[in-house]
């Protein structure tokens, strides 16, 4: 189900003392690509929505509201990352089309953004980004999990295949798009084969990818029971091993210790080039990527 809703404000402030940005925009809320071990399953409870991978709500007027905030002469042109709760390019973004729109205005404010996805949808915008690079800053991540399609069709989705979302990578080589892979989250007995890991770090190198972030599967609130059912239902033979796992029958220590030993070996067999810092063309600009 769609439905159309209206906001306030486009831009959402962070009170983080982790995140490098202080602000995100979610256009979508609810997401269609159905990761099963979805970390934002909680927004849907919090605005009493029943499906957070069916009942997708789109925020109509964001791009005037993104302008009435943007135009602001206390506007910083800090970074913005697009999404936080949501994957920014939802299938039904081919028809909203409001992605193009939110670009141009963030080109014209000379705003930078950060933005990861699992769509190659994003290819669509290519241009802009490009664009938006040039005059403020653009960091473009991949979400990838595995180079496994059938298990990537059972785990996301509604998500493009990992092949075409390296793609995504890979167009953007040689510019001043600064693109990344988010590898996580790294599944156990499903994704942390030294095979799979091994593929998405030479596939980030090939790609020109200047970053590769971690991270292990953590299970908390609806995630929990959600994602142990579906392993329940899809891996019976897996269920009591990750049972055991998420409820400390099992030495997470060692698992962890062996895990980050085989990925630090590969961050040195594949090391990525460092990313060269850009002047840019707006000099009252802080230089940001
Ligand atoms: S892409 Fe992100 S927000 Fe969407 S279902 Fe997957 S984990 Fe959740």
């Amino acid at each position: 189900m769609y439905k159309n809703i209206t906001c306030k404000s486009a831009l959402n402030k962070l009170n983080s003392n982790y995140l490098p940005y202080n602000w995100d925009l979610n256009v979508y809320r609810g997401c269609s690509h159905h990761c099963q071990y979805c970390y934002a399953l909680y927004s849907h409870n919090y605005l009493n929505m029943g499906d957070f991978f069916g009942d997708i709500l789109i925020k109509e007027n964001i791009v005037e509201a993104l302008e009435v905030q943007l135009k602001k002469k206390s506007w910083k042109r800090e970074v913005i990352n697009l999404g936080g709760v949501t994957d920014s390019y939802q299938p039904i973004e081919k028809k909203t089309k409001l992605f193009p729109e939110i670009l141009k205005l963030l080109i014209k404010y000379r705003t930078p953004v950060s933005i990861s996805t699992k769509s190659d949808l994003l290819l669509r915008d290519k241009e802009l980004f490009l664009d938006l690079a040039e005059v403020a800053g653009a960091s473009v991540g991949i979400s990838v999990t595995t180079f496994d399609e059938e298990l990537r069709k059972k785990i996301e989705p509604g998500s493009s295949p990992t092949k075409n979302r390296f793609e995504v990578l890979r167009v953007f080589k040689g510019t001043r798009v600064r693109t990344g892979v988010l590898a996580m989250p790294i599944l156990p007995y499903l994704t942390d084969n030294k095979e799979n890991l091994e593929r998405i770090f030479s596939s980030a190198q090939e790609v020109g990818a200047s970053f590769i972030i971690t991270g292990l599967l953590n299970l908390r609130g609806p995630t929990r029971g959600h994602f142990l059912n579906f392993i329940r239902n899809t891996f019976p033979e897996l269920y009591e091993g990750y049972v055991n796992y998420y409820t400390g029958k099992v030495d997470k220590k060692a698992y962890r210790e062996k895990l980050y030993g085989t990925i630090s070996q590969l961050r040195k067999q594949y090391p990525l080039p460092p990313y060269q810092y850009r002047k840019i063309r707006d000099p009252e600009q802080l230089v940001l990527f």
